[in-house]
């Protein structure tokens, strides 16, 4: 009997390949997010293995911080870019999940996650959400919690308003539209906890800090970490 589920994997893989985002081509069962070819194409930052590292960099003096990294380098044209807009505008939540479950697996190597207690995904508004069918980050956190058993706290944060998109904006503009964006749902539990702030993309870090001061100010002897799918040019 335990043998029928590998064989009902292994046929559904043959009748409906899942193809590789990047090349389209059919991907083998060990393949997860895109085909070994076009993994290489990712350009990992190997930021967690470095603590002065240019997330770190972007971020640090802004709000009392442990540590951070970005897993990509995003560039216009790259493959993480079209990853990215599949997750946010093509509903491929399972992008997503797997792009974290990649993450997770080079963030615990690196010992990066070492007395991290939880994963707290940026929230997004509810009408957002409700608009794409899911939060990416969210999607990535389980991807991370799955590759790491790490668990994720999906509720902790909420966003209070609708903020605009940051995506033309000056970094002084992302920092008051998001300011006092967020606020901690649920603190019990969570005194001096060690908790990663998880995001698709590290800009300027404008959302990231508003979202580390909510935490920082509402959950006592809280600690925070930060940790996004990809480094964007700030
Ligand atoms: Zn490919």
């Amino acid at each position: 009997m335990s043998l029928l589920p590998g064989i009902f994997s292994g046929a559904r893989h043959l009748l409906f390949p899942r193809l590789c985002c990047g090349c389209q081509r059919p991907m083998l069962p060990e393949e997860k997010l895109v085909c070994f070819i076009c993994a290489r194409q990712l350009s990992p930052t190997g930021f967690h293995h470095v603590p002065l590292n240019e997330a770190a960099l972007r971020i640090t003096g802004r709000f009392p911080m442990e540590r951070a990294t970005a897993f990509c380098y995003f560039a216009h044209g790259g493959l993480i870019q079209h990853l990215l807009h599949q997750i946010k505008y093509r509903r491929r939540a399972d992008l997503a999940f797997e792009l974290g479950a990649a993450m997770g697996t080079a963030l615990a190597e690196a010992g990066f996650l070492k007395g991290i207690d939880a994963l707290v995904p940026v929230p997004l508004h509810f009408r957002k959400e409700w608009k794409r069918g899911y939060n990416q980050s969210e999607r990535i956190a389980a991807g991370v919690e799955k590759a790491t058993g790490v668990p994720v706290m999906a509720h902790l944060l909420q966003r209070t308003r609708h903020t605009e998109s940051q995506t033309t904006k000056t970094a002084a503009e992302r920092a008051l539209n998001v300011k006092d964006a967020f606020r901690v749902r649920r603190q019990a539990g969570f005194s001096g906890k060690h908790l990663l702030l998880l995001d698709d993309v590290l800009t300027t870090g404008a959302t990231l800090e508003a979202c580390a001061t909510a935490i920082l100010r509402d959950i006592p002897h809280s600690r925070v970490s930060i940790a996004t799918a990809a480094l964007a040019s700030g």
